[in-house]
């Protein structure tokens, strides 16, 4: 029997899309080229007993009722703070750079007062963007902007995105903040908590469906060809006029024919220590690339409910340029927005465009950044709405 709605992807996007089209009574196809579902967020517990996330470390946060609701129907949860070091000249200090950090850097006195100017500037757990501390008439405050400009962002940046120092954009800094307190939780939102057998189990649940049908192993365009001048979509050769939502890559789905969009991607060097190897979860290193050429260290068992004692599993990561037909490097993580990638991706949407059973849903498919509860409030509304006008 033909399916009421193809939805390319098991992340996030098309998990929950999936789920709240099959509670609306429409049987779903979805196809997954990867070996499991759970996209990005994919999780399992590997030979040392630890629950390394394949794609980096993913953590629940949300202040969206709607999100934490929704999911919270397929998982329990436990309660996880997620805290950052930075290396900075061979000390371990909070990020974002906070008290702590200031009093681990400077000595005593110069710490203090720092702390009073601060402060006195801003008022107490104050978080304030580098860009506006450069600025400040006082010039202890700008020397301290300086620093952390120096030791916690530049050579993270250069690292993370292959920029040069002068290719940084100025602006880019009024995103680093530095906390007027000793706060040091790299999220504030209201609901942080991990799912109680990991985001694989929670993904089973969701889309442990009678109307659901998941295939692994399947690139959806081996079944389905979007024809936009045709305005017709083809599954299996046939016409297909239910809904497709599509959470890939908007390029792959049209062939390139617009040019491939631009990406950044990493690469994981996992490794097996002994005990514990670092104190927290991530451990950033802000230092230049001949010093340490990777950009954090993961060690997946410090947000483990039960992580195991005698080993432990930690993920060295390295950015790369991405480029899909390369061995390194061929899974696109961030998107690189450059002037040709934007209007690249503007000729995908506007040929798309036309087209109203065809939804670009998702981090890949609308070529942006999106946490995990926003994209599962982007899914909720889409599907719910494709629900209602049918
Ligand atoms: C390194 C990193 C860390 C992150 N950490 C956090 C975090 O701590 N907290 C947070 O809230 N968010 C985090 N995120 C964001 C999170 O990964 C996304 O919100 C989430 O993955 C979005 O889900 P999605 O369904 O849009 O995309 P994805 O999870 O990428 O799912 C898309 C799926 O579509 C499949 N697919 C694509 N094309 C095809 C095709 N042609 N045929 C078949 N299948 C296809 C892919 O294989 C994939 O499984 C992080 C992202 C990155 C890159």
């Amino acid at each position: 029997m033909k399916p009421d709605a193809v939805i390319v992807g098991a992340g996030f996007a098309g998990a929950v899309s999936a789920r709240i089209l099959a509670e609306g009574g429409k049987r779903v196809v979805i196809f997954e080229k990867r070996p499991h579902i759970a996209g990005n967020a994919y999780d399992y517990l590997d030979e040392n007993r630890v629950m390394r996330h394949e794609y980096g470390p993913h953590i629940f946060h949300t202040s969206s009722a709607k999100a934490a609701e929704f999911l919270s129907r397929f998982t329990d949860w436990y309660d996880y703070q997620h805290r950052v070091l930075g290396y900075v000249e061979g000390k371990l200090v909070p990020i974002p750079f906070n008290f702590t950090s200031i009093e681990t850097v400077f000595e005593k006195e110069r710490a203090q007062r720092l702390e009073s100017l601060l402060l006195e500037a801003y008022g107490k757990d104050r978080k304030v963007p580098i860009l506006e501390l450069r600025k400040h008439s006082d010039p202890e405050i700008r020397e301290l902007a300086e620093y952390i400009f120096e030791h916690v962002f530049k050579y993270y940046t250069m690292k993370q995105w292959g920029y040069t120092a002068e290719e940084i954009d100025p602006a880019v800094t009024a995103r680093v903040p530095v906390l007027c307190g000793y706060d040091d939780r790299y999220f504030q939102d209201s609901f942080q908590k991990m799912p109680e057998n990991g985001f694989t189990a929670m993904f089973e649940k969701m889309l442990d469906h009678p109307l659901i049908d998941v295939r692994l192993n399947t690139e959806a365009m081996d079944h389905l060809a979007v024809l936009p001048e045709e305005n017709r979509v083809l599954l299996d050769g046939e016409e297909f006029e239910g809904e497709v939502i599509y959470t890939g890559l908007a390029d792959h789905l049209l062939n390139y024919r617009y040019g491939d969009l631009s990406y950044r991607s990493l690469e994981f060097e996992v490794r097996t220590e002994e005990g514990r190897f670092q104190p927290v979860t991530t451990v950033n290193y802000p230092t230049p690339e001949e010093e340490h050429p990777f950009t954090r260290i993961t060690e997946y068992k410090n947000m483990q409910k039960n992580p195991p004692e005698e080993k432990t599993t930690i993920a060295v990561e390295y950015p790369y340029a991405y480029d899909r037909r390369r061995e390194k490097g061929n899974v696109p993580y961030y998107p690189v927005f450059t002037e040709a990638s934007k209007q690249s991706y503007e000729a995908y949407v506007k040929v798309l465009e036309p087209m109203k059973n065809v939804h670009l849903l998702g981090r890949l498919a609308e070529y942006r950044y999106y946490n995990m509860d926003a994209i599962t409030d982007a899914a909720i509304e889409l599907a719910e709405g494709l629900l209602e006008r049918s």
